[in-house]
C-alpha cells in the first residue's frame, strides 16, 4: 500500500525528479534502491520540500512504474506527458490540475489542427526516409518512435529545419519525440505545479537526464539542478555550464548525491 505523507508545517522548496533514466534505470529493472525514498522522506520533513515527478509517461503509465518499483510513498506532484499536472488525492487518486490540464488541452488542440500540414511533411520524410514510426494516439496525437538515436538526431533536425508554427515545438527523449505546444513542458508544469505552495523558482531543484529535461533544468524554472552519471552529455555539459550537481553514479544512486550536494544531514 502506497502511503500519502502528511503535509509538513511550511513549505520551502520543491524538487523535480524524472523519472526513467533518472530514478529507475532501463537496466535496472524497474527497481529503485531504498535509500532514495529515505533521503527523499528525510528532505521533505526536515526541510519542507514538496517533490514530484516530471515524466513523459502517461499519468496510467506512471502508476505502474510506482507499482514496479515498489513506492512506498506518493509524491507530492506529478507533470505527466511532459504537460499535465496531477496531486495526490484521498484513496490513492490522482487529482488533475483542472484550469492548467484543460487550458493544456485545449491549446494543444487548436495547435494540432493548424499544424495538419507540417505533420503530413514529417510523416512522409520519417515513412520515405526512415525506419521510425508516427504515433498518434488519443491524448497523444503526434509522436515518433525512432528506431536508434542517431536517427532520431536525423529527424530532429529534418524537423528543425522546418518552417512551422511559432507555438509548435517538440520534446525529445531518446528514440522518443512528442510534438507540444511551446507553452507546455517539465518545465512550466513544474513552475505551476509548485505554485500551489507559493514556492517560486528560487527554491526549486530540478533532475533529469534527458532532452526533454532541459526545459526544467534551466535557471528560470529551478535555481538548483543536477543529473545522475548516465545523464546525455548535452544535458551533462548544461548543468556543468550552470554550476549545478553532475553525479558520479547512475540513476538514483546519482540522484542521492546530488540531494547530498544541495541538502546537507
Ligand atoms: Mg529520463
Amino acid at each position: 500500500m502506497i502511503r500519502i505523507l502528511p503535509e509538513p508545517p511550511i513549505w520551502k522548496a520543491a524538487i523535480a525528479f524524472d523519472f526513467d533514466d533518472t530514478l529507475v534505470l532501463k537496466s535496472g529493472g524497474g527497481s529503485l534502491n531504498s535509500h532514495f525514498f529515505d533521503c527523499i522522506q528525510w528532505v521533505r520533513g526536515s526541510y519542507g520540500v514538496a517533490w514530484g515527478i516530471a515524466t513523459g509517461r502517461s499519468l496510467y503509465q506512471l502508476i505502474e512504474g510506482f507499482n514496479e518499483a515498489s513506492f512506498p510513498v506518493l509524491p507530492d506532484f506529478v507533470v505527466a506527458r511532459e504537460r499535465e499536472i496531477y496531486f495526490p488525492g484521498q484513496f490513492g487518486r490522482w487529482v488533475p490540475h483542472d484550469s492548467w490540464n484543460q487550458r493544456c488541452e485545449r491549446d494543444h488542440e487548436r495547435l494540432f489542427r493548424k499544424s495538419k500540414r507540417v505533420f503530413a511533411k514529417v510523416r512522409k520524410f520519417i515513412e520515405a526516409k526512415t525506419a521510425a514510426r508516427w504515433v498518434s494516439v488519443e491524448g497523444d496525437a503526434a509522436g515518433i518512435v525512432a528506431s536508434s538515436e542517431g536517427e532520431m538526431d536525423e529527424i530532429q533536425s529534418f524537423i528543425e529545419g522546418l518552417a512551422r508554427q511559432a507555438n509548435l515545438s517538440f520534446e525529445r527523449n531518446s528514440i522518443y519525440l512528442r510534438f507540444s505546444h511551446r507553452s507546455y513542458n517539465k518545465g512550466s508544469g513544474l513552475v505551476e505545479a509548485a505554485e500551489r505552495w507559493g514556492i517560486t523558482p528560487e527554491h526549486i531543484l530540478a533532475v533529469g537526464d534527458n532532452f526533454n529535461d532541459l526545459s526544467m533544468l534551466q535557471p528560470e524554472v529551478s535555481a538548483a539542478c543536477g543529473c545522475p552519471a548516465n545523464a546525455v552529455d548535452p544535458v551533462k555539459e548544461f548543468i556543468r555550464q550552470r554550476g549545478g550537481k553532475v553525479a558520479g553514479k547512475p540513476g538514483a544512486e546519482g540522484v542521492v548525491e546530488v540531494l547530498g550536494h544541495y541538502f546537507a544531514p
